[in-house]
């Protein structure tokens, strides 16, 4: 299977596609995620994306796409995948057809989480990320057993740069902006399966399951 997942930041995406990625053993590729990476290495790519993601504004396309084209090089992307954070506009889509179609391969479905703007930034505000394995934790929803410490690895949990209220706002606008029409662009495609998040992951989950049957690819 080869899968996008969209959703607004916060909107519970992340934790969907791991849940994905595990069921149906997919390689999971998070734009943010190797940003994030390339920043604590120091890469000129994180430096250079650096001032974009501390705006909360989208790193331009040329960087992007480069970065993602090379990222489907790699040799665990056979087994399937699932694109998180990818494309994040029209140009971005137009340009992963353009990837996909010079390896003479297609997307299979386009999964979209759906969830209320008050309830993305009261969860964002209070979301955790383990700086060693990318685990998500919440102080008032899913706190970690040990305050600080992850559950999964024993990293360091830590409240990521781009979790604070104004920065969540103005990623809000800009995925209402960029992002947004990439849900008719790919629902006129007829490969476009949903799932609520605004009341819990298990019925959001669900949904897409039953969207991903309606496709004949579980
Ligand atoms: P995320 O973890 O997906 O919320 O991404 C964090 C930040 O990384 C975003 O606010 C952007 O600055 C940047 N970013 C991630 N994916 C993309 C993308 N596809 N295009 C441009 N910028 C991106």
């Amino acid at each position: 299977m080869k899968l996008i997942i969209l959703g607004a930041p916060g909107s519970g995406k992340g934790t969907t596609a791991t849940v994905l990625r595990e069921k149906y053993d997919l390689a999971h590729i998070s734009t943010g995620d190797l940003f994030r990476y390339n920043l604590k290495e120091g890469t000129p790519l994180g430096i250079e994306a650096k001032s974009y993601m501390d705006k909360g504004a989208l790193v331009p396309d040329d960087v992007t796409i480069r970065m993602v084209e090379d990222r489907l090089n790699n040799p665990d992307v056979t087994k399937g995948y699932i694109l998180d954070g990818f494309p994040r506009n029209i140009a971005q889509a137009e340009a992963l057809d353009a990837i996909l179609s010079k390896k003479g391969e297609k997307l299979d479905a386009v999964v979209y989480v759906v969830t209320d703007d008050d309830i993305i930034m009261d969860r964002v505000t209070t979301r955790r990320v383990c700086e060693k394995c990318g685990a998500s934790f919440n102080v008032k929803y899913m706190p970690t057993k040990v305050e600080g410490v992850c559950d999964n690895c024993g990293g360091h949990v830590v409240q990521r740069s781009d979790d604070n209220p104004e920065t969540v706002a103005k990623r809000l606008a800009t995925y209402a902006e960029n992002t947004r029409p990439l849900i008719d662009f790919y629902k006129e495609r007829g490969i476009l399966v949903e799932g609520n998040n605004n009341v819990d992951a298990d019925t959001c989950i669900k949904s897409i399951e039953e969207g991903l049957k309606g496709l004949g690819l579980v």
